[in-house]
Order: C-alpha cells, then structure tokens, then sequence
C-alpha cells in the first residue's frame, strides 16, 4: 500500500504543486486548503504524513499541529510543518506544537522525499506495534491506559560530538530537560555503553573524521539493543548529502549548526517521547503475551503454555532420541481448606505448593499450573525412574510444609502424584505424544488417589 499524505495549505498552487510532486512518486495525496478542514479530514482519512503550512489565515499551522497532537486519533502521524521563515524561534515554535520537522520554502525534492520516507517508514512501525498491542487487547487483556505524555525526565543521551566546547552546550540544553548525557570517544566505545546501559537518543556529529558516523548510525539500527534508539544527527548546512543517506540508514532527526540550544533541547525531547511511546507499546504486548501464559494467582506457567511446550519438546526428541518424564500432581482433600477456612486461604495453600514445587525442580524443568488444584510438571532428560525420584522427594516436602491458614493453626497438606515417560509416544508426532504423555501421567495420578492419596505412581510403559 501507498503511504497516504496530507497536504494542507491556503494557497492553491502551493497545494497542486506539492501535490503533483508527490503524486509522481507514487504517493496518495488528498489536499486540504485550511486548518479547520484539516482537522476534519485527518482522523477520518488516517494519513501517514501530514504537510503543514505554517502560515494560514484563521487557525495557523502551529495550533493545528497542536491540536493533531492532542487527539488520540491523530498523535501519531508524522508532521512536517512547511514555513517560508527559516527562524530558529519558528522552528522551536513549532516543534514545541509537537512537529517532527520542518521544511522550509522552496522545498526541494530531495530533502522533502529524504524525510517523508523516513518519517513515514517510522510511522509503519509504530503502527504495527500498535496494531498488535490492540489485537491482544481484544484477547481480554487489558493494557496500561496512561493518558499523559510519557516524561522525558530521567532519560538519558549518549553523545559522539566531536568538539568538546560544543558538547558542554549540548549536554547543558539536555540538562534543561532532566535528560542526563554521556560523551563517547568513538564508535566501538558508544556500542559498548549502549550493549549495557538503557539509552534513550544517541546524538552523532556528522563532523566525525575518526571514522564514518553514518556507519555507526546504520549499525545502531542491526544491533538489538540500539534498533529502536532514536539518532539524532548534528549537522553542517553543507552537509545535505550526508543528511539524506543518514536518514535513509535510518537516522531520525536531525540539527543544523549553529546549534541552537533550545532548537536542541525541543528535537531531543520529541524523539525521546518518541521512543518511550514505543517502549510502552512493546512492554504492554510483552505483558499481554505473558499474561497469556501465565497463571495470575501462582506465577507459574498455564495449561496452555505447558502443552505447547511440551508438544515442541517431543517433537525435537524424536529426532534426538532423548528421554523425557511429566508428572500430574493434585492436591488431596483441596475443597476441605475452602470450605473450613474460606477460598483465601485455599488460594495461600495453592501459592505455597506451587513455590515448594518451583523450589525443587530443576532450571531446565517446567512447572505449570494445570488445573484448579492441579499442577504439572515437564522433565527433559529425566527417565520415568528419575522422575519418580522427583516426584517422591516433592510428596515429601509438601507434606512437610506447615501450612497455616490462619495464624495459629496447621492444617496438612499432601499431594498426590502420577508420573509417566516417554516410551511407546515418541513414534507419535509431537501433539499426539504430549496428548499420550499427559493421559498417561493423569491415569497414575487417579491410581494413586485411589490407593489412598499422598503417594506416588509410576505410569508403565505401554508397548
Ligand atoms: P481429591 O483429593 O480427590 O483431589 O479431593 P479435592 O477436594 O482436592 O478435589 P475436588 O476436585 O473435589 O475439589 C477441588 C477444589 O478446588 C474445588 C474447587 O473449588 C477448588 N479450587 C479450584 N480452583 C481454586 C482456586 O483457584 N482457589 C481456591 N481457593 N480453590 C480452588
Ligand atoms: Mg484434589
Ligand atoms: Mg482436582
């Protein structure tokens, strides 16, 4: 799909000509020639990237920019504010409204394509991100809803600026925005701060002669840790060429000397508000993941989880020839805690069985809760004899433990176990297996509530 953009601008011509040249390359292009109908059209036609003017009669592009920004609908599209005023108080105007660049008049084909596609490329992404966080969300998740603009404050900057005077401006013009900076020497010493230290912008001067900045900046974008940190280049007027390859290795903004510190301050602070949005993005799926496979009241993995790993367990076995066991365990007697001390401290009794159970297996080990009062556990490497071993130790440590459901009071626990191995199942495919696996271990357990509970039995072998 073609990236759609906006263009909004009183005068007519303006409009057809910024219109033609980007329809020649292909991008969609709807108009709007003032800043009520603008706002109009924005959240309706969902643009990817916004053209403003900045002067226009009635609403001017600053309070447009402001109010696109204001709107959950519209925040994250991209917004270039076009001025005929090349004013660096202009700039900090607009980038204060929540612009993320500037063009000034003429514009030029090539800045004005270098930073749609950048800024569009950026948008593609944090769609995607936000598409999936609301896919899980659908799932019954329910994520983080702040409202307010994440702070900037407490971030922190790494910088490679070459002249030291100059950096103690910049470092100063980011103090002013509780963004604490480090200075690298080079290259290899910003990889090695960035590998261990949460970073929030990486600050390059294209200046640097020591070695290629825009190497650096494309190696920022392969490296895990730094793929997401935004970079922002500090720049000569003449450095127009480097600019553009910049923003195409995947550069985010950009400075031009002299630097103005407010200028500074105001680019630094878009893009790491930039950057903490996405963090929140990926922290809210990677919780809603986690909550999809975990069990809120223990901690411990789900039944969901606990098949789909164990079915890619077998399903690897088979190829290696290993030997792996699982064990269903079930607490005996569960529904007398709930009804003689009440379902909170049939809940306790779950949370302490399930951390004596984590205590005793190995890393490699998975324990999940299975059912209500029901858990399971997976052993890779373990045959039904060692298992068995497990299992037996874990009986007796539970039956140890001096559950009080009320202060004062004991009430014992025990559990029973069923344990099974692999044998006769690794011929099956992996889902089969684990199928085959778990019945087998679950007919045990029952044998072993049926023999009188708190015991342990080893499933035979079938076959
Ligand atoms: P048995 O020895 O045969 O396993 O007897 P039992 O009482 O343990 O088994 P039963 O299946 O009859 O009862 C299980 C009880 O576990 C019933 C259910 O209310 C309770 N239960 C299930 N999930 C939870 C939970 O999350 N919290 C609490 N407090 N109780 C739960
Ligand atoms: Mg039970
Ligand atoms: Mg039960």
């Amino acid at each position: 799909m073609s990236a759609r953009i906006l263009v909004v601008d009183d005068v007519p011509s303006n409009v057809k000509l910024l219109e033609a040249r980007l329809a020649a390359e292909y991008y969609e292009v709807r108009t709007a020639q003032s800043g009520p109908a603008a706002l109009d059209l924005a959240p309706v036609w969902a643009p990817d990237l916004i053209l403003l003017d900045v002067m226009m009669p009635g609403m001017d592009g600053f309070e447009v920019c402001a109010r696109l920004k204001a709107d959950r609908a519209t925040e994250h599209i991209p917004i270039v504010m076009v001025t005929a005023l090349g004013e660096s108080c202009e700039r900090v105007r607009g980038l204060e409204a929540g612009a993320d660049d500037f063009l000034t008049k003429p514009v030029d084909d090539e800045t004005l394509f270098a930073r749609v596609r950048s800024l569009v490329r950026l948008k593609r992404l944090l769609d995607e991100w936000r598409l999936r966080a609301e896919t899980t969300s659908q799932l019954g998740v329910n994520l983080s809803q702040e409202e307010a603009a994440p702070s900037v404050r407490g971030t922190r900057a790494v910088g490679l600026v070459v002249d030291t005077l100059e950096w103690q401006r910049v470092a100063a013009a980011l103090a002013a925005e509780g963004i604490a900076a480090d200075r690298v020497a080079n290259g290899v010493e910003a990889m090695a701060l960035l590998a261990t230290l949460r970073c929030d912008l990486v600050l390059l001067d294209l200046r640097l002669a020591s070695e290629d900045p825009l190497r650096l900046a494309s190696r920022l974008r392969t490296e895990e840790a730094t793929r997401d940190t935004p970079v922002l280049l500090l720049a000569e007027p003449n450095h127009r060429q480097l600019l553009f390859r910049g923003f195409d290795l995947g550069a985010n903004d950009y400075i031009l000397r002299p630097l103005d510190a407010n200028e500074l301050r105001v680019r630094a602070r878009n893009q790491i508000r930039r950057k903490l949005y996405q963090d929140r993005l990926r922290a809210d799926l990677a919780y809603s993941i986690s909550l999809a496979v975990t069990d809120p009241l223990t901690g411990l993995h789900n039944q969901r989880y606990l098949r789909g790993h164990l079915k890619s367990l077998l399903s690897s076995l088979q190829t290696g020839g290993g030997v792996l066991a699982a064990m269903m365990l079930d607490l005996d007697h569960f529904k007398s805690i709930n009804d003689r001390y009440g379902h909170a401290a049939g809940d306790a009794a779950l949370q302490a069985v399930a951390s004596a159970i984590r205590k005793q297996v190995r890393l490699v080990d998975t324990v999940a809760r299975y059912g209500g009062e029901e858990f399971a556990v997976v052993m890779p490497g373990a045959t039904a004899a060692d298992a068995a071993v497990a299992a037996e130790r874990l009986r007796r440590e539970i039956a140890g433990l001096r559950f009080q459901p009320h202060p004062g009071v004991i009430h014992p626990l025990t559990i029973s176990i069923g344990v099974a191995a692999i044998g006769a199942d690794a011929a099956q495919d992996g889902e089969a297996a684990a199928e085959a696996l778990l019945r087998r271990a679950d007919e045990a357990l029952y044998q072993a509530k049926r023999q009188g509970r708190n015991q342990v039995v080893v499933a035979q072998n079938e076959g």
